[in-house]
């Protein structure tokens, strides 16, 4: 009999019921430190108390009226936001994959208003954009779209660090490239800042938009407010989510007056998007998040807990192989099933997230101690030693 909850997950048998910063306290009592962060959403880490309140305070006095009227704590998420970026203009949604949707549709309406035919959006091999029917086209791998034809057409598909592929790629009838900075779901792999100064320079020449997938690499997640920083060059189209609500849905397209203008009224709509709830606290995360003795700490956490993780490599040959990633978005490059150590890593009360290319993941709340760095690095080393015994075993 299929189960109430329709199975598409595969999920551990872990039941979570209360969460305060970087730990999660499980249905028997037990306390497990938090690598995941609910896959890099919970940026402040669990019941962090100003977005408690500012979640709270909303909720006592307005949930939702509809973007048939103003909203003045959208129009404030959305002021910030533009202060703090390359762009002009934000649309807010309720994930990654709803922003993905309007990116696309938004680069497709750039040029038809411009009276081009450049329908094409150029991706790339092991990205990952969501799980709508252009999402699972956009990153087009078969893993996710078997079965899901026919499939929406015009996305354009390179292979990860195709140079030449890529410039054959993009032509006079593209709309748009679309890439992460830092691949999340394919493996923790980063876009080296030259690779994204380069693909800046091949969109200049060719009229093409770049969109940046920020959704899992922006919000202060490497280090910077958002990844593409570190290269010092911006894109036209920006997709946001995740750590963005800090646990509530809520998403954003970020966009330049160029790449948006496009869109006007009646072109795109979302009941939901950037509600007063999603807004408040959306606020908050970012007035925390965007400080800038913030980010050095995210910085400086990442730097320590990437030295330790290259002991743990040095220490465990057998189970790791490298490590990857900027800031607290890191991998670990396994040669064991990362599946298995993730599993060993439940043994041992933490908590870390598997990713394609045989990576585990290491995406913890943005607040987390050098103390709890320590000790979610110790709880590693227990667990790399038990999946090697227990490998051995079998
Ligand atoms: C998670 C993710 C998405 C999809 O976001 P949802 O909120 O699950 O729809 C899109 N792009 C990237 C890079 C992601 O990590």
């Amino acid at each position: 009999m299929i189960p109430s909850v329709l199975p598409t997950y595969n999920r551990a048998p872990l039941t979570f019921v209360e969460g305060a910063g970087a730990w999660l306290t499980e249905a028997d009592g037990r306390r497990f430190l938090d690598m995941g962060a609910g896959i890099a959403v919970n940026a402040l880490g669990h019941a962090h108390p100003a977005l408690v309140a500012a979640l709270t305070e909303q909720a006592g006095r307005l949930w939702h009226v509809s973007n048939l009227y103003r909203i003045p704590e959208q129009e404030a998420l959305a002021d910030r936001l533009v202060a703090e970026t390359f762009a002009d203009t934000v649309f807010f949604t309720n994930s990654g994959t709803e922003s993905l949707e309007l990116a696309v549709k938004m680069a497709r309406k750039h040029w038809h208003a411009a009276g081009e035919d450049r329908p094409e959006i150029v991706t790339f091999g092991g990205a990952f954009h969501g799980r709508s029917t252009a999402a699972i086209a956009a990153a087009g791998s078969e893993k996710m779209t078997a079965g899901f034809g026919p499939l929406m057409p015009g996305f354009v598909h390179v292979p990860w660090g195709d140079h030449e592929a890529l410039r054959a790629a993009v032509t006079e009838r593209t709309a748009a490239v679309l890439i992460e900075p830092v691949q999340g779901e394919g493996g923790i792999r980063p876009l080296p800042d030259q690779c994204l100064r380069g693909l800046r320079e091949l969109c200049d020449a060719t009229g093409a938009l770049l969109i940046l997938d920020e959704v899992q690499c922006g919000m202060g997640r490497t280090g910077r407010l958002f990844a593409h920083e570190w290269a010092g060059v911006a894109p036209d189209i920006m997709m946001v989510a995740k750590g963005i609500g800090g646990g509530f849905p809520l998403g954003a397209v970020l966009a330049t007056e160029r790449a948006g203008s496009a869109m006007t009224a009646g072109t795109h709509g979302a009941t939901y998007g950037g509600n007063p709830l999603a807004c408040a606290v959306g606020l908050r995360v970012m007035e925390i998040v965007a400080d800038p003795g913030f980010l050095e700490t995210v910085r400086t956490r990442g730097a320590e807990l990437r030295a330790g993780l290259e002991r743990l490599v040095a220490a465990h040959p057998e189970v790791f192989e490298a490590v990857r990633g900027r800031g607290m978005m890191l991998g670990l490059k396994c040669r064991l099933p990362a599946a298995e150590v993730m599993t060993a890593g439940f043994a041992e009360d933490v908590i870390t997230v598997p990713a394609a290319d045989n990576v585990l993941r290491l995406l913890p709340p943005l607040t987390l101690t050098a103390a709890e760095a320590e000790e979610a690095l110790a709880r590693l080393d227990c667990a790399a030693r038990a999946a090697r015994a227990a490998a051995e075993a079998a």
